[in-house]
C-alpha cells in the first residue's frame, strides 16, 4: 500500500496475505488432478488435505465435514434447500427463517422458493431478536418438514456480533438445523462447531487474507447432509463435484492457519478501530455510529454524516486516496440506504463503512485524517453558503 492511499475495506476482500501467495504459487508449481492416483496427483491431494486441516481448524470441526466451494455465496446456495440426506434417509426442511441482516447470498433463499423464506428482524443497534425468531418458528408446521434457519455470526456493515446461543436454542427448541454464516467473524472471533450450536457455518477465503474465488460449507457432524448443488464426478465425497481448485484451496489453507493465530493480535486492530472512530468524532462531530453500542468485531465501524449521501463520501474518501464501502461492496452499484440500515430502523442513506486489519498502517491512518479534514472542510463551506 503506498503512503498516499489508505485501504480501509478488509470486509470486502482482505489483502492477500505473503503466506496465502506463497501456497497459491506452489500449488501452481504443483498442479495436477488431486484424483489422479500417479505421485503428482497424490501430491496436489495432500496440498488440499492439508488445507482441509487448517480450515477444520479455524472452524473447530473434523477435516472431513469441510466441503470446499467457489466462495461464501456458493456454500450458501448449498446449504440452503429444502432437501437434506440424514444417512441415506431423505430430511426434508419446509421452510428457511433468515435474518433481515444477513448478506444477500443467505438473505436470497438459496434453493428455496421465494414463499418459503421467512425473516425475521433486528433492533436498532443490529441484534438478531430470538423472540421474533420464536414466534415465526412457533407457527411452523413440523409436519411439513422442519425448519431451517440462516443467521451471519458477524455483520458485514456494521461488524455487529449475533448472539449465536440465544438463537440456537430457540432453533434447538423447535428442532431445526442452523447454518451460520462465519465469513466476517472468521479470524475475529473464535469459532467451535464442535460446541453444538450450529450445523453448518460458511467461511470464504477472501476475507481472511487468501485468494478471491474459495470458501467452504463445515458442517458439524456429516449426519445430515443438504443433497448437492453440483453433481457429477464425485470429488467431496459427492457433495461438491468438479476438479477442486487447487491453488485457491491452497491459499485459503494458508489465510485459515493464519487467521487462528491472529486471533491473539485482535486486540491491537480493536486499538487501531479506536483511533479511527475517535479521528471522525474530533473531525465530525455530528457523525453518528451505527452499531457501535453493541459487541462488535474489532475491525468494523460504520457511521454517517448528516446531510450528506454515502455515494458523495464514498467519493470524496476514494478521491482523498481512501478506499472504503458504502454499505456492502456486494450491493454496490445500487443507490440508497442498505438493507442492514433499513432493518435496523436507520435513517439514512449516508451509512459508510470502515474495515481494517493486522496490517493498517500510521500511514494510512494519516491519510484517512486528511481526508476527513477535506471532507469536513468542504462541508463546511457548502453550509455556509447555503
Ligand atoms: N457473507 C458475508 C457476511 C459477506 O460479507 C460476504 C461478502 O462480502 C459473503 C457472505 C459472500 O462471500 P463470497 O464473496 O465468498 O461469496
Amino acid at each position: 500500500m503506498s503512503a498516499e492511499t489508505a485501504y480501509f475495506d478488509w470486509n470486502a476482500s482482505a489483502p492477500l496475505l505473503p503466506a496465502a501467495r506463497a501456497a497459491v504459487d506452489s500449488a501452481l508449481d504443483a498442479q495436477a488432478n488431486p484424483s489422479s492416483v500417479h505421485g503428482k496427483g497424490r501430491a496436489a491431494r495432500q496440498i488440499i488435505e492439508t488445507a482441509r486441516r487448517e480450515i477444520a481448524a479455524l472452524a473447530g470441526a473434523a477435516p472431513e465435514h469441510v466441503i470446499f466451494t467457489s466462495g461464501a455465496t456458493e456454500a450458501a446456495a448449498m446449504a440452503l434447500v429444502p432437501n437434506f440426506r440424514m444417512g441415506r434417509a431423505p430430511l426434508r426442511l419446509s421452510k428457511l427463517y433468515v435474518c433481515a441482516t444477513d448478506h444477500p447470498c443467505t438473505l436470497s433463499g438459496g434453493r428455496f422458493a421465494a414463499d418459503d423464506v421467512m425473516r425475521f428482524g433486528v433492533d436498532s443497534n443490529g441484534v438478531a431478536d430470538p423472540d421474533e425468531l420464536s414466534r415465526h418458528l412457533s407457527g411452523h408446521d413440523n409436519a411439513a418438514g422442519l425448519p431451517l434457519v440462516a443467521i451471519h455470526l458477524a455483520n458485514n456493515e456494521t461488524g455487529v456480533i449475533q448472539h449465536l446461543e440465544a438463537i440456537s436454542k430457540r432453533v434447538r427448541d423447535a428442532g431445526g438445523l442452523l447454518v451460520v454464516d462465519a465469513v466476517q467473524a472468521a479470524g475475529r472471533i473464535p469459532l467451535d462447531l464442535s460446541r453444538g450450536l450450529a450445523d453448518f457455518v460458511i467461511l470464504s477465503s477472501h476475507k481472511l487474507g487468501g485468494p478471491i474465488g474459495s470458501g467452504a460449507l463445515v458442517a458439524a457432524t456429516g449426519l445430515v447432509m443438504p443433497v448437492p448443488l453440483i453433481t457429477g464426478g464425485g470429488q467431496e465425497k459427492g457433495h461438491r463435484a468438479g476438479t477442486e481448485n487447487l491453488a485457491g484451496i491452497a491459499g485459503f489453507g494458508a489465510a485459515a492457519a493464519n487467521a487462528v493465530q491472529s486471533l491473539d493480535s485482535i486486540g491491537a486492530v480493536g486499538a487501531i478501530r479506536g483511533r479511527i472512530e475517535e479521528l471522525v468524532v474530533e473531525v465530525i462531530p455530528d457523525a453518528q455510529f451505527h452499531g457501535r453500542q453493541v459487541e462488535r468485531i474489532a475491525n468494523t465501524t460504520c457511521f454517517s454524516v448528516p446531510g450528506m449521501k454515502a455515494e458523495t463520501l464514498q467519493i470524496a474518501f476514494d478521491l482523498a486516496g481512501v478506499a472504503l464501502s458504502a454499505g456492502s461492496a456486494c450491493s454496490s452499484g445500487r443507490t440508497g440506504p442498505s438493507h442492514v440500515m433499513k432493518a435496523m430502523g436507520v435513517d439514512s442513506g449516508s451509512a459508510v463503512r470502515i474495515s481494517i486489519g493486522p496490517s493498517t498502517s500510521e500511514n494510512e491512518i494519516a491519510v484517512f485524517a486528511e481526508a476527513l479534514r477535506q471532507i469536513a472542510g468542504r462541508r463546511g463551506s457548502k453550509a455556509h453558503a447555503a
